[in-house]
């Protein structure tokens, strides 16, 4: 059955169609009789349907496939890849293979404490069984540690993603003492460079490569947006919209896996479940919530909906919607500082990406403002000479690139009347906030404290440069004879100077639908919905607060997807 419901749609209106009132309306499920399941006209029959062709779709049909089941990926972009075509694609994966071959110890009860110590730190109990983790966090976190390599080390060995390892990068807390293991667990595209910038997009085509190869169907430019669910609440297929606005309708065998990533580009979700202000972010577009939206339908829990995975972004990007937006995850730049409205130094700018986020939406209870809500990236010549990069948002851009989230000055007053300027162009977004009258005195003296820190290497506020992670992502520096912290130098007395407008963003969202660790997702009584899983963003991930590592969503991810994948099949990893 292929039912005309309206006129063809553009592209950019189908994907918007959700993010507006339609939503309400097109999405849930739908809740067929035994009569009525039986006499639909399903246009199409597999045995596992995967909604969703990006980080955790694409191997969640290979894993599915690779156990001799019939496949369809229904995408609603008009290719796949998702948010992973853009990400770096490292991907995070405790004990692997190179490490075990390499004799790098990983036991699994080091690396447990290291992600509860980080996931739930408000209540970590080294001396608990479960170490202060709910059960199902723990079952969760335990799962990530047994799959995470047996599923790519399958991935690898039938070419979908071979990989690369390189042992001496590091976890994002490789100094606390519960992590024993503290580089190594790191795996990379093999075919990828070496700067890494193309890894997502190099494992998208071998993935996607792999998929066609092994028989997998690809639907692009069909947006699923309800389930089909029979008399005894077994979830028996999917409804979607194509983009030419017919409907499709899929019956599904076995099972409906959903990886349709979060709800970063839903400004309604945003605002209602995340802390603080969220200006949006770098997932696809495509990305607005809908198996939220679908399940809500389905008396799922829902959880974690208030964490994201964070990152600084440009509010000059976000606002444009620039399809070049990235989280800031390299802050490129030594002679460099963040200041925010009173022209103060408010947190340690190398901090990992997601930890630099908590600061935006810190509260000023006294007040009532956010004195953080917009942070402004200061730097001079010297950095702008040395420290350009076009990778993964950096704000300081090599000449000749795409630089109109930048303001000038020759002066620190000319500076600040830059930058209040372009405040100004952004008022209605931060709630009418402007530089405090003694920003640029303010300014002034937080840049000669910060020369003096620099100067003898040691930043007595912050402590920048003193944590192995702060390195890995400094960027580009020429580094200075009398240079003592490779993340540090003097801003010169002289202009001219260069700022740029940071805010809160994410890479997307991690709150959805609870699953088990088998992916399937749970009712409201912790039972299983028969035939539905979820792997990815669109469900909610057990890590919470953390951000463990870099590859901290991807290898978690594809962990799922092999154990959702087994699970849809009858059996267990
Ligand atoms: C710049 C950048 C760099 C990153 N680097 C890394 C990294 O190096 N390592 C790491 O671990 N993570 C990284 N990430 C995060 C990582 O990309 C995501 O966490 C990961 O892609 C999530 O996979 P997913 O399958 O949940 O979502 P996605 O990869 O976003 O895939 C979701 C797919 O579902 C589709 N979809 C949405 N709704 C529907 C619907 N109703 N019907 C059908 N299809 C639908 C979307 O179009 C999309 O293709 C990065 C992110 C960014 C933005």
């Amino acid at each position: 059955m292929s039912e005309t419901i309206q006129p063809a749609a553009s592209r950019r209106n189908f994907i918007k169609a959700a993010g507006a009132g339609t939503a309400a309306a097109a999405f849930g499920a739908v809740s067929l009789t035994a009569r009525a399941a039986s006499d639909i006209k399903f246009d199409a029959e597999y045995d596992v349907v995967v909604c969703g062709g990006g980080g955790g779709g694409l191997p969640a049909a290979l894993f599915s496939r690779w156990l001799g089941n019939r496949v369809v990926i229904l995408e609603k972009a008009g290719s796949v890849g998702g948010t992973a075509a853009k990400a770096a694609f490292w991907y995070w994966v405790p004990n692997n293979e190179p490490m075990r071959r390499a004799g790098i110890a990983d036991p699994k009860a080091d690396y447990m404490r290291y992600v509860a110590r980080l996931s739930r730190p408000e209540q970590y109990d080294a001396t608990q069984p479960k170490l202060g983790l709910s059960d199902w966090e723990y079952e969760m976190c335990e799962a990530i540690y047994d799959s995470a390599s047996p599923a790519a080390e399958l991935l690898s060995s039938k070419g979908a993603l071979p990989y690369r390892h390189e042992a001496a990068v590091p976890d994002y807390w490789a100094e606390l003492p519960e992590d024993k293991a503290p580089r190594g667990r790191v795996l990379f595209p093999k075919d990828g460079l070496p700067s890494m910038s193309d890894g997502g997009r190099v494992a998208i085509r071998t993935m996607s490569a792999a998929a066609r190869r092994d028989g997998i169907d690809i639907r692009t430019g069909c947006r699923v947006q309800k389930v089909l669910v029979d008399e005894s609440g077994a979830v028996i297929g999917v409804e979607s919209l194509t983009e030419e606005g017919t409907l499709y309708r899929v019956r599904a065998k076995k099972a409906v896996i959903f990886a349709t990533g979060g709800f970063t580009h839903d400004p309604e979700l945003r605002k209602n479940f995340l802390h603080g202000a969220v200006y949006g972010g770098c997932a696809a577009p495509t990305n607005e919530g809908d198996f939220v939206r679908i399940s809500s339908a389905l008396d799922v829990q829902l959880r974690n909906m208030n964490y994201s995975w964070m990152a600084p972004i440009s509010l000059d990007k976000a606002i444009a919607k620039d399809g070049s937006l990235s989280g800031i995850f390299t802050p490129t730049g030594d002679s460099m500082l963040y200041v925010n409205k009173y022209g103060k130094r408010v947190v340690n700018e190398k901090l990992a990406y997601n930890e630099v986020c908590a600061t935006f939406s810190e509260w000023d209870g006294a007040k009532g403002e956010y004195p953080n809500l917009t942070l402004i990236s200061i730097w001079d010549q010297q950095a702008q000479d040395h420290c350009g990069s076009d990778d993964y948002g950096s704000l300081i851009v090599p000449k000749g690139s795409n630089d109109r989230h930048v303001v000038r000055g020759n002066t620190l007053a000319e500076l600040a009347s830059a930058i209040r300027e372009r405040m100004a162009k952004y008022q209605s977004a931060l709630g009418g906030a402007t530089l405090s009258d003694d920003f640029t005195r303010n300014l002034d003296a937080t840049i000669k404290r910060f020369n003096g820190f620099a100067k003898t290497g040691v930043d007595q506020d912050f402590h920048r440069g003193e944590r192995i992670v702060e390195k890995l992502f400094n960027g580009p520096v020429s580094k200075k004879a009398d240079q003592k912290n490779e993340t540090m130098y003097p801003l010169a007395a002289k202009g001219p100077y260069y700022a740029a407008l940071i805010v809160a963003g994410n890479l997307d969202t991690k709150g959805g639908p609870k699953t088990n660790s088998h992916g399937q997702v749970l009712d409201t009584r912790g039972a299983p919905i028969k035939g539905l899983y979820g792997v990815g963003n669109c469900v909610a991930s057990a890590s919470a607060r953390a951000y463990w590592a870099g590859g901290g969503t991807l290898g978690p991810i594809i962990a799922f997807a092999y154990r959702a994948a087994q699970s849809a099949n009858g059996g267990q990893p």
